[in-house]
């Protein structure tokens, strides 16, 4: 890992050069693991880069602990998004030349308020997986937002009560348009198409409750736990959604990841919904 600082230091000493000492402490105070290298694509004030600064290293450090060292630095792209009544109006992950997020901001919220949105804890966790495809945006999708209240736990903003509860509520909205003779991977699909993303989301979500839960009943450990190692062992060399699916298996050295995944594609998605 000290080599990667070494090469973040390098990084962030390119785009601010030496004399913006703000950038230097805030690289060499970092604990080794995930490295962050700030791009301000748009006029921050001094207050405002701090705030966003500690929002994020925040959330990448219970990233951190919740899923494991990422084999790589993070490019997170900040821009400003003008007046908006959420903290983060929109965001969306970087998949080439380097690993990252952009973040389109309301920089005026609190810090309070950017801690407590689900936003970026829900993107980076999206990276601890390789880009899977458009066509399995169904399990990019529920992997990052069952994470995202995982994360949120760690950070301290939501109780294992609350998250629970979270995940309850989430699934009884998405529920009724997954009760149907069709499998849950294609009824997903479908409802990508029809911009039903919440129910997209949060369906696809239940193959990861479903999961942590087989996790726990037959191995003993947690989902998170998996992935966690899964960034030392594969994270880099995996390219496809089934060589993820065969790494977590060979972790577990067990199938339960692939018998899922089968029924997940097969079985009428109302004879296997979460309950
Ligand atoms: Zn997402």
């Amino acid at each position: 890992m000290f080599s990667i600082s070494m090469i973040s230091l390098a990084i962030v000493n390119t785009i601010f050069p030496p004399g913006n000492t703000e950038y230097h402490e805030f690289v060499e105070a970092e604990k080794p693991g995930i490295s962050l290298v700030w791009y301000w694509e748009d006029n921050f004030d001094r207050e405002e880069k701090m705030k966003v600064e500690s929002w994020l290293k925040s959330v990448t450090s219970a990233v951190e602990s919740t899923l494991g060292t990422y084999p790589f630095d993070l490019h997170f792209h900040i821009y400003d998004r003008g007046d908006s009544r959420e903290p983060v109006p929109w965001a969306n992950t970087i998949r080439h030349a380097g690993q990252g997020v952009n973040f389109h901001i309301d920089p005026t919220h609190s810090l309070e308020s950017f801690l407590e949105d689900w936003t970026a804890p829900h993107e980076i966790s999206h990276l601890s997986l390789p880009f899977l495809g458009t066509e399995n945006a169904w399990f990019a999708e529920g992997y990052a937002s069952f994470l995202q209240y995982q994360v949120m736990q760690n950070m301290g903003i939501y109780s294992a009560e609350e998250v629970k509860t979270r995940y309850r509520d989430k699934l009884a909205m998405a529920r009724p348009y997954f009760d149907g003779d069709q499998d849950m991977v294609s009824i997903a699909r479908s409802l990508r198409k029809g911009h039903r993303y919440s129910q997209m989301y949060w369906g696809s979500a239940s193959f990861f409750i479903q999961l942590d839960q087989k996790l726990q009943d037959g191995y003993g450990i947690r989902l998170t736990e998996l992935i966690s190692d899964y960034q030392d062992c594969c994270r880099l060399k995996d390219q496809s959604i089934e060589d993820v699916i065969a790494s977590w298996d060979n972790l577990l050295g067990g199938d339960a990841c692939n018998e899922l995944m089968e029924i997940f594609q097969t079985a009428p998605a109302s004879t296997i919904w979460f309950q």
